[in-house]
């Protein structure tokens, strides 16, 4: 048990929230108040504009030699994958618009440069956070962070906390965390944080597993709630916070955590052996990644190559697309890292929920259905042109093969193939190398794509089935909405037989079949997977080690067995009920860090 000052003990409260980063750690809680600058309004005489418009200047000046700063601490730490992220940042510095119309505000109005640029940028975030859109929200995150910044260089204070230097271990909550709070955080003495908005694509949360912090967001009022020292457990596999957690938290965190380090210690045990299953059945286990800095992630996790790259984190957090050059060197460097094994570049994958800081799509009805994917590569085609001679370039340096996301059938991957004949004829009278017999597959994401498998599975050398939107397209469930979440259910006897029909479409073509989305990545569902005949399952680079030590507690017959069952089951609930028996009673040791496991929650994209 962990001792716990008296004086502490207050009475347990809980705050459940969003797991994002897991782990538990346990420690005084340190709040981070919303800090605004004190904005006054200052009348100006006609002689003191000029000077005011310098006082902006400067502390637009200052500010970006402070994000270029934060900008190559975050590329040395954590890659520059993750620098890009202060992309974004220095755009709100360098955007006229928005500088034009401060001036224009000092000017007229004749107000100081911190109202002046407090007005006008507030305006612009607000107008960003009211859009019903993650992503959206997100960039009025990353203005606000912007803007805070500057109008602390206009006034010429400090912010109030440094998390650079933090004097004692804790754990932070806080309103929100911006990528620039999060990057300084000082990771010695930052045991894990909380904050109250927040999903698991904000970059806040994709940084907090980048540096291995435990963190839950989405605890809604939790930092008005909270007091700074007091004592608290925070459970990222739960996203659970307990405050002043009782003598029988303590101890079951205590015992839970103990189960965490001899779980540790035994996926490390696999690690390194392969996926095979107790009567011999090989599978092929790989990783998705979104930056070519994540193949450390695939090598230490020990999986079998890269079955999806998703390339969009390339192109988003960007004012304009990277060329060619850029991708290339991403493309080389991921399939030079992990040569002879495999690396599966799935072409941009834009639209949807995923867009460009400066974005080409307009806003749609139905974004899902709309200008997304292959559709929107297709008419873009320079942009497409780019990427399609940047991955065969690539493919003469390592196992590269390429897949299309989001085909609804035949005519978009002849037309996508055709490009790529063209672009091959290009690199040839080039003289530029590139793998002659490059595999090329498709993502079976959308129900035509089922339907028409087998026409599709005689021109291709693979298919990577995308769950995450085969169930949201066949369902009709979308997977960013949380009111209907309790409808977007992977074990639905519609998306079991979908599954079955895609992998006896490619099998009769002779041609494997991956699973990419997360129920890849549910251990409970992978003796289901197998048993339909997957031949590669592709998860996030941690989860890995969990799939292959289910993989070998496993017999094929058993997971032919359970498919059958499936195969026959008219009830999601039912189907999912004999997995979690299953899954529990060959690797019980696995879900006990998960209180209450409900099946694989609909992912984030
Ligand atoms: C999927 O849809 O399952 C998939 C892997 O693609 P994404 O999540 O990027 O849409
Ligand atoms: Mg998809």
């Amino acid at each position: 048990m962990f001792p716990v000052p008296d004086s502490l003990r207050k009475g347990e409260r809980i705050f459940r929230g969003i797991p994002v980063s897991s782990g538990v750690c346990r420690g005084r809680i340190l709040v981070l108040r919303r800090i605004r600058p004190n904005i006054e309004i200052r009348k100006l005489h006609q002689d003191e504009v000029p000077a005011e418009i310098g006082r902006l200047e400067q502390a637009l000046v200052q500010t970006r030699h402070q994000i270029l700063e934060v900008q190559r601490r975050v590329s040395q730490a954590m890659g520059a994958e993750e620098g890009n992220i202060f992309e974004a940042h220095l755009l709100v510095l360098e955007d006229r618009t928005l500088i034009d119309e401060v001036i224009r505000v000092i000017k007229d109005q004749k107000v100081n440069a911190e109202n002046a640029f407090h007005t006008v940028a507030e305006r612009y975030a607000s107008t960003l956070a009211a859009i019903e859109d993650d992503y959206l929200r997100e960039r009025a995150a990353d203005m606000r962070d912007v803007t805070n910044r500057v109008l602390n260089n206009i006034l010429g204070v400090e912010p109030e906390v440094d998390l650079r230097h933090l004097k004692e271990p804790c754990i932070i909550v806080s309103h929100d965390l911006t990528p620039s709070n999060t990057a300084q955080l000082d990771k010695q003495n930052v045991l894990g944080f909380a904050t109250d908005v927040g999903s698991r694509t904000s970059h806040t949360a994709i940084m907090a597993r980048s540096l291995r912090i435990p963190a839950v967001v989405g605890l809604q009022n939790g930092s008005e709630e909270i007091e700074s020292g007091d004592y608290a457990l925070l459970d990222g596999f739960n996203g659970v916070v307990i405050i002043n957690p009782t003598d029988q938290s303590l101890y079951e965190y205590g015992q839970l955590l103990r189960k965490q380090v001899t779980l540790q210690e035994r996926l490390r045990d696999v690690q390194d052996k392969p996926a095979i299953t107790l009567d011999g059945h090989r599978l092929l286990l790989s990783a998705n990644i979104e930056t070519a800095a994540d193949t450390a992630e695939v090598k230490n996790n020990g999986a079998d190559g890269v079955g999806l790259f998703r390339t969009e984190y390339l192109f988003i957090n960007r004012g304009r697309p990277p060329g060619e050059e850029q991708q290339y060197e991403a493309y080389r460097e991921a399939a030079a890292a992990l040569s002879p094994m495999p690396v599966v570049i799935r072409t941009l994958d834009l639209g949807g929920d995923k867009f460009m800081a400066h974005n080409p799509i307009p806003q749609e009805m139905n974004p899902f259905l709309g200008w997304r994917a292959i559709r929107f590569c297709l008419q873009e085609r320079d942009m497409f042109r780019e990427q399609l001679r940047a991955i065969l370039r690539a493919s003469a340096e390592g196992n590269v093969k390429m897949m299309y996301p989001m085909v609804s059938g035949l005519d978009e991957l002849n037309q996508a193939n055709a490009l790529v004949e063209e672009y091959k004829a290009e690199l040839r009278a080039e003289n530029i190398p590139f793998d002659e017999n490059l595999e090329i597959g498709v993502m079976i994401e959308t129900p035509s794509a089922v339907i028409v498998a087998d026409s599709l599975a005689k021109r291709l050398k693979f298919f990577s089935i995308g769950t995450n939107d085969l169930i949201q397209y066949s369902l009709a469930v979308d997977r960013m909405n949380e009111k209907i979440a309790h409808l977007y259910e992977p074990t639905h006897p519609a998306i079991v037989r979908l599954i079955k029909a895609t992998v006896n479409a490619a099998h009769q073509h002779q041609i494997p079949v991956s699973v990419c989305g997360e129920m890849a990545g549910d251990p409970v569902l992978t003796p289901l997977l197998l048993g339909l005949g997957i031949d590669e399952l592709s998860a996030a680079p941690a989860v890995v080690p969990s799939i292959k030590f289910i993989i070998r507690r496993l017999k094929l017959s058993e997971a032919q067995a359970l498919a059958e069952f499936a195969l026959s089951c008219e009830s999601a609930s039912e189907i999912l009920g004999r997995c979690q028996e299953l899954a529990r009673e060959i690797a019980p040791d696995l879900f006990e860090a998960k209180e209450e496991y409900g099946g694989t929650p609909p992912p984030a994209s």
